[in-house]
């Protein structure tokens, strides 16, 4: 099969038989075998009855229905996991993304020998409370992962090799990293084509002004896991020790200064009217946890189940 068209959709009623017969045309028009996989996420309107009535009129179109919403991310992920073309395709059901990119994606994977495509909403249509903010994490993205190359790492179209999707894991919300979670799996080629985008025609969004709170602290989390999630005591144990040999110095200096004070007879000034002690103590005691907690981290990684998952390319 060439194509798999995973879609993750909430509330998106209106709209899934207009998407479904835009996909349809477009993949006879070019001859493509496709399947098309929608994955429910718990919507309280009638789209699974929608997607159920196109399933029994098309043998392309799969179904998959979550008992409650439980988010993109992890619906991205079920259709992953289902899909069999070699080349996956995700869309949003809301038509904003437009199903005439998808020959051209094909495309860059096949021939051009893409690992990950991903869309670029140049021109967008979106309210500017959400276009200016985009612009900010975005700039953020490609600083922490550095993927300089994209300009729009949560666009929701995107192409991918088959084994990328089979060799990541997207949860939580990290649907909008997916480029980095790529790279940290060793697919280094990534690229972008510019789309096209539209208004959304029915319904509303499905994500608040949240998504930027979070978005931010996966990113955080993504970028901490991928540099010290092996090996947190590398950070935390190195910080941890210069603290508290700075510490140690400053009260032993601290003594002393006090020593050599009282021998030169009677300076009365006690050592805890410094305030150099004070800093010193706080070192000492900030350095202590820090290793503490870096030692914890490190046995909570080796004990992980994924402590020794890595991904083999080929073996011969
Ligand atoms: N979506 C989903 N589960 C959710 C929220 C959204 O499957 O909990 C789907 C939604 O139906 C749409 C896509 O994710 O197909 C993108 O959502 P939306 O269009 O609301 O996001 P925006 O375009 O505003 O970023
Ligand atoms: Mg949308």
């Amino acid at each position: 099969m060439d194509i798999s068209v995973v879609i993750p959709l909430y509330n998106e009623e209106e709209s899934l038989p207009e998407l479904h017969a835009w996909i349809k045309r477009v993949m006879e028009q070019h001859r493509f075998s496709y399947e098309i996989i929608f994955v429910n996420d718990g919507s309280t309107d009638r789209s699974w009855e929608v997607i159920e009535h196109l399933g029994s009129e098309n043998p392309e179109v799969h179904g998959i229905k979550f008992r409650r919403n439980y988010g993109k991310s992890p619906a991205l992920f079920h259709g992953f996991e289902r899909a069999e073309g070699d080349v996956v395709i995700t869309m949003d059901a809301d038509l904003q993304d437009s199903p005439d990119e998808i020959p051209e994606l094909y495309r860059m994977i096949t021939e051009d020998g893409y690992d990950l495509v991903s869309g670029y909403k140049q021109k967008r249509y979106d309210p500017l409370s959400k276009t200016i903010p985009t612009k900010l994490f975005n700039a953020t993205a490609r600083k922490v992962s550095g993927i300089h190359n994209l300009h729009d790492f949560n666009c929701g179209l995107k192409a991918y090799k088959k084994e990328v999707v089979k060799n990541i894991e997207v949860y939580g919300d990290m649907h909008r990293y997916i480029p980095y979670l790529a790279k940290n799996a060793g697919y280094r080629k990534i690229g972008e084509k510019v789309v096209h985008h539209q208004a959304r025609k029915y319904g509303h969004t499905k994500f608040g002004l949240d998504r930027f709170v979070n978005g931010y602290l996966d990113l955080l989390s993504l970028w901490f896991l991928s540099t010290y999630g092996v090996q947190p005591m590398h950070v935390f144990g190195l910080v941890g020790t210069l603290m508290f040999i700075i510490g140690l110095v400053a009260a032993v200096c601290v003594g002393v200064l006090k020593l050599i004070a009282l021998y030169n007879g009677g300076d009365y000034t006690l050592v805890t009217d410094s305030p150099y002690f004070y800093i010193a103590l706080t070192m000492m005691i900030l350095g202590t946890q820090l290793f503490v907690g870096g030692f914890v981290a490190e046995l909570v990684s080796r004990n992980s189940q994924e402590r020794n998952k890595y991904q083999v390319e080929k073996t011969v």
